[in-house]
């Protein structure tokens, strides 16, 4: 039985001018039970309206939302067994926290030990047992985010949505934040579906990732998957850094293929999905393109660059490689503690080799 499934949704607002804005456009999408499936994708590209479309806040123009088989059309929000936690999560100043979370439940008339038990269970689910009689004020941002968690969480959601709930947060918070949902998730057994246009939040806690652009799916895949094999040169550079290269198959060897790219001499590529006169499009991330070392003959697929720039960061330095015809490549070589001399001067030749296995390849459009 399929769980929350969203089928061909279309969705489009009238803008003041009097064109139309297609917020969603064809959009299908299962989401499995008990899993944490995020909704990734850069500011307006409709990741907002698909949760207030499946959370019942707006209609979808055509298509269909189904939960267990059943469609939500004309469903209410409130009649939907799904509970929403928004990014501005307002808590009610003047109640004290175990009311702010006893609250819906409150409304709904659960009787009153029931009611005092699940505030409890769900202030312990988030860390914050003995905060109850606390107000909100008296509690950090993060704290205050808990408890909008927990608010949801008593209600004993299907699925709860959650719409970029850590961007208020600052940066060690919300890493923290990150594993406890997921843990959280994991625990409880409720499906998340969580909105954010930050990757590298949806590569650490999601079971699958949608990413999503100009209202439409443009991969739905575990996060290695997505990041290892993009499907289209839109999530190849919005997961993670890439360097894209536009070239033809000129050869073919088993799954070993030659490619001319316009920039460079030919170079090497493992895939199954190819052969010879396909346009493609190499992918290659900045941790598999290497250094070669002078002097010795390079057995892997190389690549020749000057030095831009070289840029500490930390655990890496960057460095910025032209390549040819405006590209630059950026690659990622590991810093060695108290190793100054890894920095390369800008104008210095190099050769940049990969492995062929390590090359993702892309169908050109
Ligand atoms: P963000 O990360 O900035 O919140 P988003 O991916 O969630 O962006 P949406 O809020 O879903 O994007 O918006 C998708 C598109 O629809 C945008 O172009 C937005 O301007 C437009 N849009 C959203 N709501 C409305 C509305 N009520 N009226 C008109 N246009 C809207």
């Amino acid at each position: 039985m399929s769980f929350l499934k969203i089928a061909s949704a279309h969705k489009a607002y009238k803008t003041p001018e009097g064109g139309l804005i297609h917020a969603l456009d064809d959009v299908s999408l299962d989401v499995r039970n008990n899993e944490f499936l995020t909704l990734l994708g850069p500011s307006g590209c409709g990741k907002t309206t698909l949760l207030k479309c499946i959370a019942g806040f707006e209609d979808i123009d055509s298509g269909e939302i189904s939960f267990e088989e059943q469609s939500l059309k004309g469903v209410p929000a409130h009649r939907r067994p799904f509970n929403t936690v928004f990014q501005s999560y307002a808590l009610f100043p003047h109640l004290s926290i175990a009311n702010n979370v006893g609250y819906g439940l409150d409304v709904t008339g659960v009787a009153k030990g029931e009611r005092n038990k699940r505030v409890e269970e769900a202030l312990e689910l988030v860390g914050l047992a003995g905060f109850g009689s606390r107000e909100p004020k008296q509690l950090s941002g993060g704290q205050q985010q808990r408890v909008a968690l927990a608010r949801s969480l008593v209600l004993k959601p299907r699925v709860l949505l959650l719409d970029e709930p850590l961007s208020a947060l600052d940066r060690k918070m919300r890493e923290n934040m990150q594993i406890e949902l997921k843990n959280l998730q994991h625990s409880v057994g409720i499906t998340f579906v969580f909105v954010t246009h930050d990757q590298e939040e949806a590569l650490a806690m999601s079971d699958r990732i949608a990413v999503v652009a100009n209202g439409k799916v443009q991969q739905l895949a575990a996060p290695t998957e997505i990041y290892d094999e993009p499907a289209n040169e839109f999530v190849a550079n919005f997961v993670g850094t890439s360097n894209i290269f536009s070239g033809k198959v000129v050869a073919k060897d088993g799954a070993l293929l030659t490619i001319e790219t316009a920039n460079q001499r030919q170079v090497l590529a493992t895939s199954d999905r190819f052969g010879r006169g396909d346009h493609v499009e190499l992918v290659l991330r900045p941790e598999h393109l290497k250094l070669a070392p002078s002097g010795n003959g390079i057995p892997e697929s190389c690549i020749d660059g000057t030095v831009e720039a070289s840029v500490f960061v930390g655990s890496d330095l960057h460095l910025h490689v032209d390549v040819g015809k405006g590209r630059t490549a950026i690659v990622h070589h590991r810093h060695n503690r108290g190793d100054d001399g890894e920095r390369i001067e800008a104008g210095t030749s190099v050769k940049l080799y990969y492995s062929p296995n390590a090359a993702h390849l892309i169908k050109a459009i």
